[in-house]
Parts: C-alpha cells; sequence; structure tokens
C-alpha cells in the first residue's frame, strides 16, 4: 500500500474545494503578531491548567483504496479529560469578520482542522472531545470562544468525500509518474550535433545528479548552455516521475528556457512546460486586490475551478500561455494567477522568477507539490545564478523611510474622516520613530527599537483591518493604506529575521531619514530552500571566484561541484586586450576622460561597424559621450529611464546595419545582460573600467560584514571587486555568440591586470597570464585581428 502523508491543514480543507480566494479579507495577522500571540495564550493556559499541553504532536493514518493517507499536525492546546479538551489559536486582525466566516460556513478550513483533532482522539478513545477555536483580537487581545461539536455523522460523511478525493489525487500521481517515467525512455536531445563542450557539459550534470552535489557551473555564451543542462536534469527527473523547476532573475529571461523546451517538444518530446506569469502580469483587474469584495475573479474562484474542471483542462495544455489562461478565466470568472499555479503540478518543466522559490513569501510548497510522492522530489535548475546572492540578501532587506512614508499619505485622500486621522498619527509617529532612531546628521549604524516598531506595525494591521470593515472594496490603484499594510509587514518581517549577518543604518536624507535593515547574506535561507529538490544545478557565465559564489549560494558547507567550461569557439575568433594605460579610478576619471575617447575612436575606425562601449556610470558615459567625434557612425546612448520599444529601436537598428553604431551603455544595464546580437549585429565591446558598487555608508557596512565574516583580505572583493566583475564578463560576454562571429573585447583600466579582477575572469580569456593582452602596439594588433579574419 502506498502511503500519502499530508500537513493537517492540506487534509482538512473543504471536499470538493470551495470558496473565494481571500488574501485581504481579514483572515490571519502578521506571522510575528500570530506567534507572539500564541505563545502569550499557551503559556498563560499552563499556568492555570497545570495538564495543559501545548503544540500536541496529532498523526493518524487513514485508509482509502489501496492507498494510506498519514495526517500530521500539531494542536495548539490539548488536555486530557473526562472529556479531553482541544484548542485552536486564531488571531486575526479583524476577529468580528473571521467569526461571521466561520459562523457562515460550517467547513471553514479552520472548523475541519479542529474537527479532525477531534475525530482523531474520537477513533483513538472513543471519547467525544470538546473543541474550542480561540478568536484572538490582534488589534486589542481581546479573545473570544468559538466552541464546536464534533458531529460524528457529519464529520464522517466530509471524511468519506475527502479520503475519496485524495485516493483520486493518489491515482493521478501515479499515472502522472508512470507517463513522465515513459517520456523519460523516449527522450532523445533535440540536436542531431551537440556543440563543443556542450557533451562534456551534459556529462557533468548527469554524472553528478543523484549524489547529493549541489553544482555550479560556469558556462561560456554560444556552448548552448540551456539545452546542455535543462536535457539531462529534466531525463534524470522525469525517470524518477518528477519534474524540473527552472529559475531565471527576471521574467524576460524566461524565452531562453522556454525555447529549450520548445526544441525539446520540436524533436518529439510529449512533455508539458509551464511559465509563471508574474501576478501583476496575468491579473484582470487594474490592482492586484484578491479579496471576493473587490475582485469577481477571487469570488468563489475554487468552486468555479472545481465545478468546470479547469485544472485538468490547463494542465493538459503543452505550454501555458498567459493569453490562453486569460482567456479562460475571463470565461469562467476565475483568478487566471491562482489558476495557473492550481494547474503547476502536472507540469514536466516549470518555468518561473526566483521568487517562487527563494522569496520569504515563496510559493514553494506548491511547485514542489508532488501528492503522494515523498521520497522523490523535484530538480532545481538556476540560470544567471550569479545574479542570486544579491537577489536573495535583497529579499531579506527592507526599508522605512520619510520618503516612501510621504509619498503613501497622499494616497489617503480619500479616507473617512476617522480612518484618515488614524492613518495620519500613524505616519506621523513612524516618522517620528525613523528620525529618533538616529540624531546625527550623518548615516550611522542603529539599534531598532524593535518593540517600538511592532506596535507600530499593529496599528497600521488595525487601520488595514477597519478599512477593510468599512468598505474595502473600494481599495485602488496607489491604495495608501495597502502601501502602509504592506510597508510595515516587510519591516517587520525583515526585524523578525534578523542575525549577525543582517546590519541596520540609519541614512538622513533632505526629505527625512531612510531606515534600513540590510542582509548580507541569505545563503541559510537558499540552502533551507534547496532541500525541497532532489538535485539543484546553478550556472552562468560569470561565476568566479568560485569560493566568493559557492559561498554566498549556500553550497560551502556540503558536497559540491564547481566546473569551469571553456568557450566551444576558436580562440582565434576573438581578441581580448587590455588597455592599463587608463585609470578609471574617481580620482583619476577627469584626466583620463578624453584619453578613453580618443581610445574608443582609434580602436572603432579600424574597422567600421556595430560596438557598445560599456561605462560603470551614466555619468561617466555622458562626459565620454560629449567628447566623441565620429562621424562615418551613428552614436546612440543608453538613458537612465528607457522604455522597452526605445531599447527594440537600438536593437532593431543594430539588426538592420545600414550604417556603423556605436551604443554608449552602462555595465548590468538592459543592453548588458541577457540579449544576443549575433554575427555582425557587434563586432566588438569596450569596457570602460569595472564598475564597482558606489562607495557610501551601506556598501562599507557590507564590506565591513566580509572582513568579520570571511576575512580582512576578502572584504573589498566580496563587496566592490567581485559585483562589479560579474557585470564586466557579462557585458563583454555579448560578443560572441555563435560560431560566425568575430569580435574585439577591450578591457580599459589598469586594475583589470589585479589579482582580484584576474580571478573573477573566464579561464579563456586570460589563462594565467593577463600581461599577454597587453599590446605595445594595440592599433597594429588590431588591425591584423580584422586582417586575418577578413576572409572568414
Ligand atoms: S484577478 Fe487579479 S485581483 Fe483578482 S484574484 Fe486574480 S490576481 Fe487577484
Amino acid at each position: 500500500m502506498k502511503t500519502l502523508s499530508l500537513a493537517i491543514s492540506d487534509f482538512a480543507v473543504p471536499s470538493p474545494r470551495s470558496g473565494s480566494i481571500e488574501a485581504y479579507s481579514g483572515y490571519g495577522s502578521l506571522p510575528n503578531l500570530g506567534v507572539e500571540i500564541h505563545q502569550e495564550i499557551q503559556t498563560r493556559r499552563q499556568k492555570e491548567h497545570p495538564g495543559y499541553q501545548a503544540e500536541k504532536w496529532v498523526t493518524h493514518t487513514f485508509t482509502q483504496e489501496k492507498f494510506k493517507i498519514q495526517v500530521n499536525g500539531r494542536c495548539d492546546g490539548f488536555s486530557y479529560g473526562p472529556p479531553a479538551w482541544i484548542e485552536e489559536i486564531k488571531s486575526a486582525h479583524n476577529a468580528q469578520e473571521l467569526l461571521k466566516a466561520l459562523a457562515a460556513n460550517p467547513d471553514h478550513p479552520y472548523r475541519l482542522q479542529l474537527r479532525t483533532y477531534g475525530y482523531i482522539h474520537y477513533r483513538l478513545h472513543r471519547e467525544e472531545p470538546q473543541l474550542n477555536l480561540l478568536i484572538v483580537s490582534a488589534r486589542d487581545r481581546s479573545e473570544i470562544d468559538f466552541p464546536l461539536e464534533l458531529d460524528v455523522a457529519g464529520y464522517e460523511s466530509w471524511l468519506k468525500r475527502r479520503l475519496s478525493e485524495l485516493a483520486d489525487e493518489g491515482k493521478m500521481f501515479e499515472a502522472l509518474k508512470k507517463r513522465r517515467r515513459k517520456l523519460a525512455q523516449e527522450f532523445t536531445f533535440p540536436f542531431s550535433e551537440p556543440r563543443q563542450g556542450q557533451i562534456e557539459l551534459m556529462r557533468t550534470v548527469e554524472e553528478n545528479l543523484n549524489k547529493n552535489t549541489r553544482q555550479l557551473l560556469q558556462a561560456p555564451t554560444g556552448l548552448g548552455k540551456t539545452a546542455g543542462i535543462l536535457f539531462p536534469a529534466l531525463k534524470e527527473a522525469l525517470g524518477r516521475g518528477q519534474k524540473v523547476i527552472y529559475l531565471t532573475p527576471k521574467n524576460s529571461q524566461h524565452a531562453v528556457a522556454e525555447d529549450a523546451v520548445k526544441r525539446l517538444q520540436e524533436s518529439g518530446s510529449k512533455i508539458r512546460s509551464a511559465t509563471i506569469q508574474a501576478k501583476a502580469k496575468i491579473c484582470l483587474k487594474d490592482q492586484v486586490l484578491c479579496n471576493p469584495e473587490y475582485c469577481e475573479y477571487a469570488r468563489d474562484h475554487y468552486s468555479k475551478v472545481a465545478e468546470k474542471q479547469l485544472v485538468e483542462k490547463v494542465a493538459v495544455k503543452k505550454n501555458q500561455s498567459t493569453l490562453a489562461l486569460q482567456k479562460i478565466a475571463r470565461q469562467h470568472q476565475v483568478c487566471p494567477f491562482e489558476l495557473q499555479m492550481q494547474s503547476l503540478h502536472r507540469a514536466d518543466v516549470v518555468i518561473a522568477d526566483y521568487n517562487y522559490v527563494f522569496s520569504p513569501r515563496n510559493s514553494l510548497g506548491r511547485l514542489t507539490y508532488n501528492g503522494f510522492e515523498k521520497k522523490s522530489a523535484p530538480n532545481l535548475v538556476v540560470d544567471e545564478a550569479h545574479n542570486l546572492p544579491a537577489r536573495a540578501a535583497e529579499y531579506f532587506s527592507a526599508s522605512l523611510s520619510s520618503a516612501k512614508l510621504r509619498e503613501i499619505q497622499k494616497g489617503l485622500q480619500h479616507l473617512p474622516p476617522e480612518l484618515y486621522s488614524q492613518a495620519q498619527d500613524l505616519v506621523h509617529d513612524a516618522l517620528d520613530f525613523i528620525d529618533s532612531a538616529n540624531p546625527s546628521p550623518r548615516p550611522a549604524l542603529v539599534e531598532v527599537e524593535a518593540e517600538r516598531f511592532l506596535k507600530l506595525s499593529a496599528r497600521a494591521g488595525e487601520l488595514f483591518a477597519r478599512y477593510m470593515e468599512s468598505g474595502g472594496e473600494a481599495a485602488r490603484e496607489n491604495d495608501g493604506v495597502v502601501d502602509l499594510q504592506n510597508l510595515f509587514s516587510d519591516f517587520a518581517q525583515a526585524l523578525e529575521n534578523r542575525n549577525e549577518d543582517f546590519f541596520c543604518t540609519h541614512t538622513p536624507g533632505p526629505r527625512g531619514g531612510n531606515l534600513r535593515i540590510t542582509c548580507c547574506d541569505a545563503s541559510p535561507w537558499l540552502k533551507e530552500s534547496y532541500t525541497a529538490f532532489a538535485n539543484v544545478v546553478t550556472f552562468s557565465a560569470t561565476l568566479k571566484p568560485f569560493e566568493y559564489y559557492t559561498r554566498l549560494l549556500g553550497f560551502a558547507d556540503g558536497p559540491h561541484l564547481t566546473a569551469e567550461f571553456s568557450s566551444p569557439f576558436p580562440r582565434e575568433h576573438r581578441k581580448v586586450l587590455l588597455i592599463p594605460q587608463v585609470s578609471t579610478k574617481y580620482s583619476d576619471r577627469e584626466a583620463n576622460y578624453s584619453k578613453i575617447a580618443d581610445g574608443i575612436q582609434r580602436i572603432v575606425q579600424i574597422r567600421p561597424g556595430n560596438y557598445f562601449v560599456f561605462f560603470p556610470s551614466f555619468e561617466f558615459l555622458g562626459r565620454v559621450s560629449s567628447l566623441l567625434s565620429l562621424p562615418q557612425f551613428k552614436i546612440l546612448a543608453q538613458t537612465r529611464e528607457m522604455k522597452r520599444p526605445e531599447i527594440a529601436d537600438y536593437i532593431e537598428i543594430l539588426k538592420q546595419r545600414a550604417q556603423p553604431t556605436l551604443i554608449l551603455a552602462v555595465q548590468g544595464g538592459v543592453f548588458a545582460e541577457g540579449v544576443d546580437y549575433p554575427g555582425e549585429m557587434l563586432i566588438g565591446a569596450i569596457i570602460v573600467g569595472p564598475a564597482l558598487p558606489t562607495f557610501d555608508f551601506e556598501r562599507e557596512c557590507l564590506r565591513a560584514h566580509y572582513e568579520k565574516k570571511h576575512g580582512e583580505e576578502h572584504g573589498f572583493d566580496y563587496a566592490y571587486t567581485y559585483p562589479a566583475m560579474a557585470k564586466v564578463v557579462q557585458s563583454a560576454g555579448r560578443v560572441i555568440r555563435s560560431h560566425h562571429d568575430r569580435g574585439l573585447i577591450v578591457l580599459m583600466d589598469r586594475r583589470f591586470l589585479q589579482s582580484n579582477y584576474v580571478k573573477s575572469m573566464p579561464a579563456d580569456w586570460v589563462g594565467d597570464e593577463p600581461l599577454q593582452h597587453v599590446s605595445s602596439s594595440l592599433l597594429k594588433d588590431i588591425q591584423k585581428f580584422w586582417d586575418d579574419n577578413a576572409s572568414s
């Protein structure tokens, strides 16, 4: 018999699933507040009733057809009788609203959960226990008892439906597993001739799967790394009846993975894929406010989905597209985002943003949900993994700034007078809270008064609950109350997570201060997230030095493999040159602008064509731009707030090649990562200096942290050099994208010769000797390179 083991919260749900999406309906409270309330009450109860047990472990196994269904949970409070007494504590900002919902719905999950604990006790002891739901207002801590009757016959009628539903689900997962195993047997690599290096990459991935080894792979562009990694990872997962979760840092980078999946499908594989669209992008309303009062698609979503069997309809699609999901959602008046999330378990490849696995508010459980299968898990593939350490650290950081609060104030005008004054008082007190953190006019490390903040946060929650009570369906775009609630809850979450890898700063500014909790290292959370997967493969063209990424990606404490793969293209197709006569250090810039402009002009005129010059900042770009004189060239410059159509126009100009074009751009920007310029679209990239992060108080604190944690010699490199070099390598990586490409990579700055900068460069750029790329007759060398490649 197969065993399905599930948490009580997954077990005790209405059957068939019904109801609305209710994220903003006043249920629940901030997680930190909920825990605190639970503990307070449990401690009190223990004093009042000596036999009281808090967090009592409960488990029971039901049998249904060929399945054993094991339910596990911890009830908040338990006392032996007779009769025994079982209690669940639920805190809510809007306790009355929760009470109303509980009274109206006998199958409310909270009621079913408590009755399940009661029923398990009844089965074990043949005694009907007393059941109590204790509703606690997070607003004023008032308590309301909501006693329940077990009603054995009624419960068993629900149980019968639920067990049968779970058995059906078990059979569906078995069929899914069987289907995937069959797919694995027929799975073939989509290219008849894998590229040079790609075979080695595939072999490395394959050989290290199922060895409890995390993989960190650096492979250059052009190797076909997406297909080379996805193929073995997926084949192995399918062989176990599992799927692959493929993550990218930005939604715009999903296309590469989608393309690889398409190739696999075109070569005959019947794999199904789903790309998770961001909620804001797929939402059918103007504002993402998921509650049944505001959104008609949230209303009775689960009932409609179950009744019309929409999951079954969506899940069988080869590729789930936004438009198709929105069409079905409109037709049946359900939420397209939630429908998509409900259908994910049947996709063989799920392509998603990092958020869905690594953010503290992730959907990891839904992505990895396996039904009965507890012994094996999906594989995780992380693309452009050099972005992950900083992205993950940002998830756990938060800011509370006067400027933001003032902006939010503008969205409070529509409130009725009483709520308006409550909101204004809160903003006023929060501004005071920020200012009092640092009496000095300079940025400083500060201690956040946690207790004082949590009181403010509770007031934000209370304001939000009152707002919803008073007709929050009027919630609108840029709604100040919603923004306040989110701001306070993010800061409370960061406060809660703080450990020795965090620091808190206050930075005064012309419009008031900014209080920021910074997470320097999110690797413990990353590590925790990896445990939901059987194998983890991370890759990028920029993962050196390995030691740095290994630590910050959370691989350092366990078995892991690092490997670097070389470019598959002949070295003579690319010329790497270092110009150490230039210095882009802040103090040297003024003296170097004209030298840089002159160097660019000379280099690009040797062979007119399309070039990028990647600068460390827009300011730098502007200064050099004003000195350039290249009548033969069209000169274009990236701007700070460039919109998509403009970006597309620039790329089209490169594609058309009507005139030699020089695009001045910034490292780390839209033109430097995740874009391809094949063939003659681009024949050279000039990288002007490493784009070191700004030397400000915050960054210096980060450096101090790394010095303390990883050794004095690593502080600067961790905080400045390595993040900057990731951008340099990415920018340079735009040049050679295929076997037919020829191109120049010119690095301008003497720091590129220093060992800490060289450490980050791909081995086939510099080898052991960067000096070989310093030319005493630079222009002649470039001319020779183009002459040698003229006929190719
Ligand atoms: S349609 Fe938009 S607002 Fe409505 S439930 Fe879905 S995501 Fe939320």
